[in-house]
């Protein structure tokens, strides 16, 4: 892991954030040196997409119940400097998770920690 951190911390200068998937989580290694693991069902459930999240409302479409327990992206990538996007291995890619609210995501998960 200490090699990976290395790496990370040199890609930091570039970026606002970095991460890795590990195994059931995804490690998020922020500019200011918060690091949290976002459990990647509660990721795939934040979706912020139109067809997760009525655009209008707010109200969520989705439902956690329909979400597979092995889900996991087979792939993410950086939407330019502002967003990272997940390929889900139910097939769904089109939520854009931008840093904001994953860090919103992040700070939610180490105050229940
Ligand atoms: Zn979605």
């Amino acid at each position: 892991m200490s090699n990976t951190l290395e790496f990370l911390m040199q890609n930091l200068r570039k970026r606002r954030i970095e991460k890795v998937l590990v195994e059931n989580d995804l490690y998020l290694l922020w500019k200011d040196g918060m690091e949290a693991r976002l459990p990647y069902f509660d990721l795939r459930d934040a979706c912020p997409c139109a067809l997760c999240v009525n655009e209008l409302t707010g109200e969520k479409i989705l439902k956690s119940s329909d979400i597979r327990q092995d889900i996991q992206p087979s792939r993410s990538e950086f939407v330019g400097n502002y967003a990272l996007r997940f390929y889900w291995n139910d097939g769904h890619d089109s939520g854009i998770y931008n840093f904001r609210m994953l860090r919103e995501l992040c700070e939610h998960t180490l105050s229940k920690s």
